[in-house]
């Protein structure tokens, strides 16, 4: 079966070389971080798919789902494979179609929309966009390595959201290109409310192979962290700077002690015992938020440019799903449990999980 499916499939693929068999090439483009999930680990370990292709161009990508629909082989959808449910993972296995190679930026436009393939990482976009007085709405902390399509087929929001909401909200993104998964396959366009079909669908009706990804003006930036006391101190100081639309931020994160202690990288900005908040700030208004943090009882603990991407620490790297990671170093046996809170009700619901769960649960808040 396998080798029949390569064969079949370097037929349709301009260079053989992008139709790939290897065992440990088959394994490792078969997962992603599915292992974060405990439930997950034991379920998905196996699961391998039968070949893994590499298209370069759209008419690639729609000879190879005409080729599964005529033989009825699954195709999952690849990115970089940072996805943490197990969303790149070949159930059935199949085909493993890697978008990675269809990378390029094709434009933004004089209105800030950014035109791509779906391969391009988040974090080229960033670096390019900042070059041309725009920047990400928001990017997952995987920013480095992720790519276009699958954060906005797989992914929510992350740092920028505090500003500019979820994928979902606001027109962040304007259209997708797609070819869809059927007998025969079409390249059909999806814009306006219709994105909403192919947004966060995990690949599962289409392939994406071209987005149109809206941006905003580039803003200076200053990472900051402050230690407070209590977690209550740190969540009411983040929260104010959160809700208050004065304040141009990007990220607003606070975390229980003892997370901080699994952040080893940048113990320097961590004090022991204390919870800390983390935020980016627009340079402009960093020496008020400084004044601010220490009015609330905070010890203002690092403060430093963002440079784009590769700014070293780069706290991005310790937030949203980041948390998880460090915490996981710490303690495999940690895991986490994504939450919603009300506004306006937070501080009794946060004391009704003390009440319930006790010292089994520690609190990392993202602010949208
Ligand atoms: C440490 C860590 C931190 C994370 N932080 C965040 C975070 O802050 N916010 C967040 O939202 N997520 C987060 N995630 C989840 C994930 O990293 C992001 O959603 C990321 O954007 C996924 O991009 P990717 O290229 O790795 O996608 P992949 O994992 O390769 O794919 C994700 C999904 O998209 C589908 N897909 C990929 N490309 C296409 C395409 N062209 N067309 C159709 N379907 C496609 C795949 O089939 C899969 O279902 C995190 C994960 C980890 C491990």
């Amino acid at each position: 079966m396998r080798e029949g499916l390569a064969a079949g499939l370097s037929e349709v693929i301009a260079d053989s070389s992008r139709v790939l068999t290897a065992p440990t090439v088959l394994e490792r483009l078969s997962h992603d971080f599915y292992w974060y999930s405990p439930v997950l680990r034991p379920l998905l370990a196996s699961k391998v798919g039968d070949v893994v292709v590499q298209p370069v161009s759209v008419a690639e990508v729609l000879a190879v789902l005409r080729s599964a629909g005529k033989h009825e082989t699954p195709v999952t959808v690849r990115g970089a494979g940072t996805g943490n449910y197990g969303q790149c993972v070949p159930l059935e296995s199949g085909i493993v179609l890697d978008l990675t190679l269809m990378d390029k930026l094709e434009e933004i436009t004089p209105d800030g929309v950014a035109v791509c393939q779906p391969g391009l990482r988040l974090g080229v976009l960033e670096t390019e966009a900042r070059k041309q007085g725009w920047e990400l709405r928001m990017y997952p902390s995987t920013l480095a390595k992720a790519s276009v399509g699958g954060f906005l087929a797989g992914g929510s929001g992350g740092i920028g959201s505090v500003a500019h909401g979820a994928l979902r909200d606001f027109d962040n993104v304007r259209a997708f290109e797609v070819v869809t998964m059927e007998e025969e396959p079409r390249v059909v366009l999806h814009e306006g409310a219709a994105v909403h079909e192919i947004l966060h669908a995990w690949g599962t009706n289409g392939v994406r192979t071209r987005i149109w990804f809206a941006l905003t003006p580039a803003v200076e930036w200053t990472q900051l962290t402050a230690a407070f006391d209590t977690y209550e101190q740190a969540f009411r100081f983040t929260e104010s700077i959160a809700v208050d639309v004065a304040w141009t931020k990007r990220l607003a994160t606070v975390f229980e002690w003892p997370i901080p202690s699994f952040f080893t990288p940048i113990k320097q900005v961590v004090r022991s015992g204390k919870a800390l908040a983390l935020i980016m700030i627009a340079t402009t208004q960093a020496g008020a938020l400084c004044a601010a943090a220490a009015l609330a009882g905070g010890e203002v603990t690092f403060a430093c440019a963002y440079q784009g991407p590769r700014t070293q620490p780069l706290l991005s790297d310790y937030t949203w799903n980041h948390t998880t990671l460090w915490a996981m170093k710490a303690d495999a046996a940690y895991t986490y449990l994504q939450c919603g809170f009300s506004p306006t009700e937070c501080e009794e619901q946060f004391r009704l999980l003390r009440e319930r769960f006790g010292d089994e649960i520690l609190f990392h808040i993202e602010f949208m």
